[in-house]
């Protein structure tokens, strides 16, 4: 699977995403990464990028030229034929999850295009996405971090990048439903005992009280999750 990040600070993006497992994913080929400077299609003399918005207001709009010649660059380097989807990391895009995680992962591309200053020029925005992704009910300064959670959450869905898919198939919300309790060495540490039962070697009675744990912490943490779930059923 192969994602494309334009942006004004590829920087950014690829400090974070050429470490630990997605650093090894890209290094190995299981992924591949390619970033983009929107920049660098500035038609501009100064390689100007923003410019005030119509009808005033703060700050500084990206133009439409350099996102659309850069989308175009990302374009026609797609091998034809391949699936492709072009986000747009956005607040006032949906909140991103687990299953959006899932169904970007289908894809052979993702094309991720990261605003920055006040945003972009809607024309842009018209003719390139095909949505917009929010990472949370806030604003940031711009979509390169949001860029990155995108990449990582949807990479470790892919084929290889966790060395098996059991590492994500009982994580929280995979499911539904958070995770249970984890413990590992030492049994007990500073007065707390890892609980028995996962002592026990029973695996039955582990898989149950795992349950149980999972029901409970999301009762606890995010009852929100239980009502979706009833909601689906009902
Ligand atoms: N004026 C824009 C608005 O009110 O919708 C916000 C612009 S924000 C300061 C600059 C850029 O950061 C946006 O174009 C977007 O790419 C990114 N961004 C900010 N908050 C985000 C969020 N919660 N999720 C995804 N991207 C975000």
């Amino acid at each position: 699977m192969r994602f494309d990040i334009m942006t004004l600070f590829p920087d950014m993006v690829r400090g974070v995403l050429s470490e630990s497992i997605i650093g090894r994913a890209a290094a190995s080929g299981k992924i591949e990464i390619n970033t983009y400077n929107i920049r660098d299609y500035s038609a501009d003399k100064h390689r100007r990028v923003d410019d005030t918005p119509y009808g005033g207001g703060m700050g500084m709009l990206m133009m439409p030229q350099p996102v659309c010649d850069c989308y175009d660059a990302v374009r026609a380097s797609i091998p034809e034929g391949a699936s492709v989807r072009t986000v747009y990391m956005s607040p006032k895009g949906k909140v991103f999850t687990e299953e959006k995680a899932r169904e970007l992962s289908k894809y052979d591309c993702v094309i991720i295009l990261c605003g920055h200053y006040e945003g972009i020029d809607q024309r842009a925005l018209d003719i390139v996405a095909d949505e917009y992704i929010s990472v949370g009910d806030y604003v940031l300064t711009g979509g390169e971090l949001p860029a990155c959670v995108l990449v990582d959450a949807v990479s470790r869905l892919v084929d290889g990048v966790l060395s098996s898919p059991e590492c994500y198939e009982s994580e929280s919300l995979s499911e539904g439903l958070l995770e249970y309790p984890q413990y590992t060495r030492p049994p007990v540490y500073r007065g707390m005992q890892v609980p028995e039962i996962l002592l026990s070697g029973h695996h039955e009675k582990i898989d149950a009280w795992r349950r149980e744990q999972a029901r409970l912490a999301t009762e606890r943490m995010r009852p929100d999750l239980l009502e979706k779930d009833d909601g689906g059923e009902g």
